[in-house]
């Protein structure tokens, strides 16, 4: 069976690159009828916090993605204690008991000769006896794998092909810290390894670990799994996305009204497409039907904010039903402090503007008029009303309003001819006058959508008020 995994470490909010490898990760599990894990990399316990890992679940659960099996690194020590001791007594690792300073000068010899620094491999001739003497004196130490000398480590990756990297390059690596923490490279493969994992799915900053995890997988006895780096996103300037582009992690999008289920669809396309096809919007069900690793792009991908916005905006206007939509931005709504007690008010108000916005914060800025009665107008807009034969518009509107009701834009536009007819004024100044007295703007949502939506009580209310200023 597939298994597969994703690792994150609580050290920071949930990037959008590490969103879309859980997204590919868990897309390729389902795909293949499998098992998905989430793994909390808490070893390092200075960096790591509960408020990142907490915000990481949150995160993931907002985008639809669901694990079958959660761990967390930090209560695994004693796994952990267990296979560097199966390492220590195979003489696969040994310890090191090489200081800080020591070390720093091996590394300056290699800068000063111009080569890439790896370990002398002074402490690997230890006898058992001088390393058992050396803790007793309570020297700190390390533990060291045993890289076997001069070996190309060969794998064969399922994005980036074919990958050789000469065990010589890296030299005798430390397993486990003289404060006795085991390092992400050691647990990694334990922990893959016992929880069954069969495909590592990650981003390609992590090739270079992948040949010492080859040669821990072995000494241990594990079945290597297969590997699947993905490509960096880069952002518009094809520099590594980063906080200098922007809001790039997922919480921002959360927060700036986002869709889940159109982030998903688009971190999909950062790196993948259907074959023969340049399809868009796909489901969730639709992407597990048809992911598939292999048709992970080899090169880097670019992030696009517009793109991501104009997708979230098709989601807001074509894809949701209008009761996910009610139930996503309700949050939104309120915290704006609009009045959304009554329910079947605000999804009429939602099925009518869902076109005019492509974000829930947007929304709330264009939904003002909707839900807000205190209309401020600028003083230049109030110079227009004056200019125009504002009086005469809004009072023939208010009072023809009386005695009759506004269902759709249709009746608004149909009685502003009539009134254009009976006044002989221009339609611009009866759409100008309504728009600044309903809504104190000159741009905005359809005025013919408002007026049909507001409640009549409250259109005569505030153009009575305007009146009473202008009057
Ligand atoms: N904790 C590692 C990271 O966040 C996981 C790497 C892996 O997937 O092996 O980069």
């Amino acid at each position: 069976m597939v298994k597969t995994r994703f690792a994150p470490s609580p050290t920071g909010y949930l990037h959008l690159g590490n969103a879309r490898t859980a997204i590919f990760s868990y897309l390729f599990a389902r795909h293949n009828r499998g098992g998905f894990v989430l793994r909390v990399e808490d070893t390092d316990r200075e960096r790591s916090k509960k408020e990142f890992e907490e915000m990481l679940l949150k995160d993931l659960e907002w985008l639809g993605i669901e694990w079958d099996e959660f761990y967390r690194q930090s209560e695994r020590f004693d796994i952990y204690r267990e296979y560097v001791n199966k390492l220590l007594e195979s003489g696969h690792a040994y310890p090191c008991f090489c200081t800080p300073e020591e070390l720093e000068k091996e590394r300056e010899e290699a800068q000063r000769k111009g080569i890439a620094y790896r370990y002398s491999g002074k402490c690997r001739v230890l006898t058992p006896e001088e390393a058992e003497k050396l803790k007793k004196e309570g020297k700190p130490f390390t533990i060291r794998f045993r890289v076997p000398d001069g070996e190309e480590i060969v794998f064969e990756d399922l994005v980036k092909g074919h990958i050789s990297i000469n065990a010589d390059d890296f030299g005798d690596f430390v397993i486990v810290r003289s404060d006795g923490s085991p390092t992400y490279n050691f647990v990694v493969v334990v922990d893959d390894a016992l929880m069954g994992i069969t495909h590592v799915v990650r981003g390609e900053d992590h090739i270079p670990n992948t040949p010492k995890q080859i040669l821990i997988y072995r000494a241990l006895g594990f079945e290597v799994p297969k590997f699947a780096h993905l490509p960096v996103i880069l952002g518009e300037d094809r520099s590594k996305l980063s906080k200098r582009h922007g809001a790039v992690s997922v919480m921002n999008y959360r927060e700036e009204g986002f869709l889940p289920e159109a982030l998903f669809n688009y971190l999909c396309l950062l790196g993948w497409s259907p074959p023969g096809s340049d399809r868009e919007i796909f489901s969730k069900e639709e992407l597990i039907e048809l992911f598939d690793l292999k048709d992970v792009n080899s090169a880097p991908a670019v992030f696009n904010r517009e793109k991501l916005r104009w997708m979230n905006g098709v989601y807001i206007r074509d894809v949701v039903s209008l009761e996910r939509l009610y139930e996503a931005i309700l949050p939104f709504l309120e915290s704006a402090g609009y009045d959304v007690s009554d329910e079947e008010y605000v999804k009429k108000v939602l099925e009518r503007t869902r076109d005019a916005y492509d974000t829930f914060t947007e929304a709330v800025e264009k939904l003002r008029p909707f839900f807000v009665d205190e209309i401020e107008i600028e003083p230049d807009l109030w110079s227009r009303l004056e200019d125009m034969r504002s009086y005469e518009v809004l009072s023939a509107f208010a009072e023809k309003l009386k005695d009759r009701d506004l269902e759709t834009p249709e009746d608004v536009k149909k009685l502003a001819k009539e009134i254009q007819k009976e006044l002989g004024v221009k339609p611009k100044e009866i759409w100008h006058s309504l728009r600044i007295a309903l809504t104190g703007q000159l741009e905005g949502v359809g005025i013919d959508v408002l007026l049909s939506t507001l409640p009549k009580e409250r259109v005569i209310s505030r153009i009575g008020r305007v009146l009473e200023k202008l009057g």
